[in-house]
């Protein structure tokens, strides 16, 4: 599928579409099956007039140049794309477990084990992207997808950048974004490591850190990184140590790198 899609024209008549896997801002996603092969992918549908209207052709050609680049297994496959006159459409790897976020939702929080393996695989696939000199910028629950055996793949590369290109653009959720990006000044790898701190977090205890009623508050403490560990669930001082480091100490000052943490992460 992966060589192939680079050799040949796809159309929708190459795939039978199935049930709907979700919804993006400017698309839905079906899960979809390869007419020949049977190979079962996820079809993204975009609506050219919606790129259009938000100018955002630029953009959705990064994006799907940039995962296609992508090769690693946590990191969601983009095999190809095609389009007809109304639409564009995206042929993913398909990721039977849906979202983390779901799978969080339903467990409240995740127990120390299972956010240490999600961690590490997030850490391994960011740094691949950071040595191939991508920036992820939009790391959040619902942008972390599972596949049939569970295995983290991090998709959703709609803020991604090349980082010989920083910019200064706000983007992403308030909740995971790093001060300097709150701040607007140019930002780098450190924004992607400073939301693993984030996740960590959330992951251990249900919610992310930093999360206040009001968004002008949200920015406050996030600039002043204002952390405080619940006592419920418990969580070990370890991982606390860790999120710590990664939120308070971490990337920003000691320009810590994934690369670092993966070392730090034993599963
Ligand atoms: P947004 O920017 O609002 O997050 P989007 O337009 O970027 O949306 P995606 O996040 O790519 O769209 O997809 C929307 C939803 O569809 C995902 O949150 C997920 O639930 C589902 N989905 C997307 N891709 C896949 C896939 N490859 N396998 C399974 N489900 C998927
Ligand atoms: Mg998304």
């Amino acid at each position: 599928m992966a060589s192939e899609s680079v050799k040949r024209d796809w159309s929708i008549k190459d795939f039978e579409v199935g049930r709907p896997l979700g919804k993006g801002k400017f698309g839905r996603v079906y899960v979809a099956r390869e007419t020949k092969t049977k190979y079962i992918v996820a079809l993204k549908v975009i609506f050219k007039e919606q790129i259009e209207k938000y100018k955002l052709q630029h953009q959705l050609k990064r994006e799907m140049a940039i995962q296609t680049s992508l090769l690693h297994p946590h990191v969601l496959r983009l095999y190809g794309w095609f389009h007809d006159a109304e639409r564009i459409f995206l042929i993913l790897e398909y990721a039977h477990g849906g979202e983390l976020y779901g799978e969080l939702q339903r467990s409240g929080h995740f127990s120390e084990q299972k956010a240490a393996t999600y961690i590490a695989s997030l850490t391994h696939a960011l740094a691949y992207c950071h040595e191939k000199n991508v920036i992820h910028r939009d790391i959040k629950p619902e942008n972390l997808l599972l596949d049939h055996e569970g295995r983290l793949k991090i998709a959703d590369f709609g803020w991604s950048v090349e980082s010989a290109n920083k910019r200064r653009t706000m983007c992403g959720m308030l909740d995971y974004l790093a001060p300097e990006m709150v701040e607007n000044r140019p930002h780098d790898y450190a924004v992607d490591n400073w939301t693993l701190g984030v996740l960590c977090y959330e992951f251990l205890y249900g919610s992310p850190p930093l999360r206040s009623r009001r968004q002008a508050d949200t920015f406050r403490r996030i600039m002043k990184v204002d952390l405080a560990f619940p006592s419920t669930p418990h969580v070990s001082s370890e991982a606390k140590d860790l999120v710590t480091l990664l939120l308070v100490e971490g990337t920003l000052q000691k320009g810590l790198s994934c690369e670092d943490l993966g070392g730090i992460l034993i599963v």
